[in-house]
């Protein structure tokens, strides 16, 4: 299949090479030139402009920062008027139905143009291990035409087609919502659990096998604990823009979102103190600073073992 892909940034980048692998004729965009490089030692085209890219594609795939960008390419860059008709666009950017609509009626809708939002879980690791989990909005013929390409990303038993046009967008920033408010409701109870004296290694055991146990307990939180990494390949910039965008959804829904906007607001709090590109997990750092102490196991390798266990 012709394929532009535009955005080669932590995510991008590895999606794109997956496909090249996989035997598509890659046409390949960034507004960071240096970023194509690997891609086109692999057989890919370089475009120079957001047009060029689409041109002659017969699917387009983004994989940008966020909704103003999106736009920004699709609209005032050329890539959505440069479409042939009967091309499909998949949005693979955690964004909103609101960006990818007004693209839609300015431009694709006239031009017969079909999409699809189909934005990604699993972090730059999964991305480069092409076992990505996709969540697709839109129509089934559309779903099924992008199936192959989807499954040369992501891992076969986790590409879901969740609903119609939006929903995939919905999906995905639910997930990130609900996994940051773990993020932030673990570190409060360790912060507190461990400033009252409770061994680290024995609180977080005692919770797992709790009923309040959670996969970000158990799992994620253990890079933190285990190597003291927080997760840079993904920005806090990118987790604040993500908590934005649900944030204004409920909002717009008419949803009272009362724990989601603390939970804003706790990252934003933690992207002044830490920075934009530090990565997703820097908010559990306010916590430390509340218990006195960095969160680490004495015995990384035990809970690492424990977890490879249980996942
Ligand atoms: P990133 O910032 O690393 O990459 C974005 C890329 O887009 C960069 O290479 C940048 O140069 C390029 N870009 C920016 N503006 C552009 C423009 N006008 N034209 C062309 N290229 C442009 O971001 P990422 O971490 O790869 O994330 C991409 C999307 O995936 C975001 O919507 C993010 O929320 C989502 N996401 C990220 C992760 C993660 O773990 N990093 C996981 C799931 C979903």
């Amino acid at each position: 299949m012709r394929i532009g892909f535009i955005g080669l940034g932590n995510m991008g980048r590895h999606m794109a090479r997956h496909l090249i692998h996989a035997g598509h004729l890659v046409t390949v965009y960034d507004t960071r030139p240096e970023a194509g490089v690997e891609h086109l030692a692999l057989g890919a085209h370089w475009a120079d402009s957001p047009a060029e890219c689409a041109r002659n594609a017969e699917l387009l795939i983004t994989m940008l920062p966020n909704p103003r960008v999106v736009e920004d390419v699709l609209l005032r860059g050329g890539a959505a008027g440069a479409l042939p008709q009967g091309a499909l666009w998949i949005d693979m950017s955690t964004s909103t139905p609101a960006a990818a609509d007004r693209v839609a009626a300015e431009v694709l809708d006239a031009r017969g143009v079909r999409r699809l939002d189909a934005p990604v879980s699993g972090m730059a690791r999964g991305a480069d291990a092409g076992m990505l989990q996709i969540f697709v909005g839109g129509a089934d013929d559309d779903f099924r035409i992008a199936l192959p390409v989807f499954e040369a990303m992501g891992d076969p038993d986790r590409i879901l087609h969740v609903g119609p046009l939006g929903a995939g967008y919905t999906v995905k920033l639910m997930i990130n919502l609900l996994w940051f408010s773990h993020l932030v409701a673990s570190a409060e109870v360790l912060a507190m659990g461990v400033k009252a004296g409770v061994d680290l290694g024995v609180l977080r055991s005692s919770l797992l096998a709790s009923p309040a146990a959670s996969h970000f307990l158990e799992n994620d939180i253990l890079c933190v604990l285990a190597d003291g990494d927080y997760d840079d390949s993904f920005a806090m910039a990118l987790a604040c823009k993500d908590l934005g965008l649900a944030v204004d959804l409920g909002r717009d829904l008419g949803v009272a979102t009362e724990l989601s906007a603390l939970v804003e607001q706790i990252y934003r709090r933690s992207k002044a103190q830490h920075g934009e590109l530090s990565g997703e997990m820097s908010p559990v750092r306010l916590y430390e600073s509340l218990a006195g102490r960095e969160f680490r196991l004495p015995n990384p390798a035990a809970a690492l073992d424990d977890a490879a266990l249980t996942v």
